[in-house]
């Protein structure tokens, strides 16, 4: 009979699991079996040889003797919760495995024949555990109870929230999505206390570090963080704040989650339902008299202009918008309604900024990727020799991967730069940059590449958007 179980779970699960769910499907059937032999009035059969105690991890004595009334003593919990446990022990695991390997995103995917959960982790996706397909449904029901979400809805998606129960352990913003094969759930985990990282460990080049240094010791403008999401805009963000927070000034965020905590300065934190949004938030920090305003994100166009308003009179504004390099941050403020004469007057500067998968030194090889790919970076044809991509080894845990870099593209706006941002078209402006000596986050990614730092893919992947070799 153990080895049946162990053919079944070994069916049902892949082998990273199989530790953890035996046990639990050995409670489950072993309470199965207990109250069976007792409605037939067999109980001592649990001992003698039809079902094994030593298979369970929990060695439960069983009954003496052969009275029902012990054996309704011996069962110990409540129905419910007999099945919930399962769930309960799964989601533990699956949450303490986001935590060892320092995870972004839980996905737990319902596929047709199982389910699969998956983590993102810097950046990419990796596989975890596989749950069996029929725990599904009670796994989803206990993340929906964590996070407050109705667990009888399953037509529509859901958002929810799961705090901390302990001060140092990341808080969970939940979605839940009806999909094909039942209901998919991505857990984003939300660290307060990780570290602020200082100016000095964003990794910027000196005279880029310099510039930023400078930008945010002005008494006012506007100072944009772009890319897209996982670029690290928001570490960039707080390494600023970091930098002037112990400075004789009010400064006020307006956050949506709010990430870090800082002690000496006001956050707020939008709630959209009860109408606290980006803009209604911005208008009433302006009647607070704040020297500085952290704006999480630019999303619309009241937002944007009332930020651009705040940047003229008196106060600078660091905030981030979703595009994918300087110029194009321009095209989104005049998309979102800004006008152009208010872009060129209230913007101090832009930075661009992408986070590029470092080569594993102990795994790479060299590489021949495509011609369409070097020529799209601006790479040479004579050059391919130096290129190299990790394949993955033990050391890195066959990722091809040993940590991150940030490469940003700053964008100081000068008198120049202003007069192409007033009426200038976009190629006016890319070519304000070029003359100014703005290096481009492209021509930054092709550098690494030459140096063997990351692949032709990584560049192509991160910093290539219709660029360099286009115009
Ligand atoms: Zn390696």
């Amino acid at each position: 009979m153990r080895s049946a179980l162990e053919r079944f779970a070994g069916r049902l699960c892949r082998q990273d699991v199989l530790s953890d769910t035996i046990p639990v499907l050995n409670d489950l059937l072993r309470m199965q079996v207990v109250s069976r032999l007792a409605q037939v009035g067999r109980p001592e059969l649990y001992k003698s040889g039809v079902w094994d105690s030593n298979m369970s991890e929990h060695q439960i004595d069983p009954p003496s003797n052969s009275q029902l009334p012990d054996l309704v003593g011996f069962a110990p919990e409540p129905v419910t919760t007999r099945y919930d446990a399962p769930a309960v022990r799964i989601q533990k695991t699956i949450f303490e495995k986001a935590v060892e390997l320092d995870a972004s995103d839980i996905h737990i995917e319902p596929r047709s024949a199982a389910t699969c959960v998956r983590y993102r982790v810097n950046g990419l996706m990796k596989e975890g555990l596989e749950i069996p397909r029929w725990m599904h449904e009670n796994l989803v029901a206990r993340i929906k109870i964590l996070a407050k979400l109705n667990i009888s809805e399953r037509r529509v998606p859901q958002d929810g929230h799961i705090s901390s129960d302990r001060p140092d352990g990341p808080d969970i913003r939940v979605s839940v999505l009806p999909s094909r094969c039942g209901e998919k759930v991505v857990l984003r985990l939300l660290r307060h206390n990780r570290a602020i990282r200082s100016i000095p460990e964003l990794g910027l080049p000196a005279n880029a570090e310099d510039a930023l240094r400078a930008l945010i010791h002005r008494p006012q403008g506007i100072v944009l963080v772009v890319g897209p999401t996982g670029s690290g805009k928001t570490s960039t963000l707080y390494a600023m704040v970091h930098e002037i927070s112990r400075e004789p000034l009010n400064i006020v965020t307006i956050e949506d989650p709010v990430e870090y905590e800082f002690e000496r300065i006001t956050q707020v934190q939008v709630h959209e339902k009860a109408g606290l949004t980006f803009a209604t938030a911005l208008r009433a920090i302006l009647r607070q008299d704040p020297d500085v305003i952290l704006v999480g994100e630019i999303r619309d166009g009241e937002t944007a202009k009332i930020a651009f308003q705040a940047s003229m009179t008196g106060h600078l504004v660091l905030t981030t918008l979703h595009t994918t390099d300087s110029v194009s941050a321009v095209s989104r403020l005049v998309e979102l309604g800004v006008p152009r004469d208010l872009i060129a007057s209230g913007m101090a500067a832009v930075i661009a900024q992408r986070l590029i998968r470092v080569n594993c030194p102990a795994c790479s090889e060299p590489d021949f990727p495509r011609p369409i790919y070097l020529k799209r970076l601006g790479i040479a044809e004579g050059q391919p020799g130096r290129l190299v991509r990790s394949a993955g080894c033990p050391g890195c845990d066959f990722t091809g991967i040993r940590g991150r870099r940030g490469v940003y593209e700053v964008l100081e706006v000068n008198k120049d730069i202003r007069s192409a941002l007033l009426d200038g078209s976009e190629s006016e402006i890319r070519h304000a940059l070029k003359t100014n000596g703005v290096r481009t986050l492209t021509e930054q990614a092709m550098e690494y590449v030459l140096a063997g730092t990351i692949s032709v893919g990584e560049a192509y992947r991160t910093c290539y958007f219709g660029g360099a070799s286009d115009d």
